[in-house]
């Protein structure tokens, strides 16, 4: 292995040089949202957007990679575009996120029943412990770029909150985001 300067591009997510690359559509986020008659009507009226895209870096050996996620503005029926949202399958490894760009709001929780927030702006850097399921949402009209530092060995486990949904959503009230209780989550 050796050391390297990769670019990070903070008003598009770019990663140069770039080892990896996904896109999440909105026809990939079936069963995320409050109000599925609305999601389906958006998947075909905006021709399945992309939602978010993530690129990363990483080298074979290492125990660290890191990555950008880019957020496209977004919303159903008033909840705002978001990730799947995982809990990492080691429960001694967490995540930094460092917000490159737009604005967003982070939510966690853990399987003792606590759960926060966390408000994604330029310059915020978001610690998120081990044991701390995460979802990102992007709010306003622009894209939401944010900076990842994991390990390689934590392991995105989606499973628990695809089944669950989390405990908290956001949406938007009076052009402003606010973040609820989730009235459909499963105990
Ligand atoms: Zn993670």
């Amino acid at each position: 292995m050796l050391p390297t300067g990769v670019t990070i591009d903070g008003l598009t997510g770019a990663v140069q040089p770039s080892t990896g690359h996904y896109v999440k559509r909105l026809s990939d986020l079936r069963g995320l949202f409050q109000d599925e008659r609305a999601f389906d009507a958006a998947v075909s009226e905006r021709g399945d957007p992309i939602v978010y895209e993530v690129r990363e870096y990483r080298v074979d050996g290492s125990d660290l990679f890191f990555g950008t996620t880019t957020m496209y503005p977004g919303q159903v029926a008033g909840e705002y575009y978001l990730t799947r949202g995982h809990y990492h399958a080691r429960d001694d490894r967490g995540e930094v996120y460092h917000v490159q760009s737009g604005s967003g709001v982070l939510v966690l929780e853990n399987r003792a029943g606590e759960s926060r927030s966390v408000a994604l702006e330029p310059g915020v850097c978001a610690f998120i412990p081990p044991q701390w399921a995460h979802r990102s949402m992007v709010v306003g009209d622009e894209k939401l770029v944010f900076l990842w530092v994991s390990n390689v060995d934590a392991g995105n486990d989606y499973r628990e909150i695809l089944e669950k949904g989390m405990r908290l959503i956001v949406v938007e009230e009076n052009g402003q985001p606010q973040v609820k209780p989730n009235p459909r989550h499963a105990p």
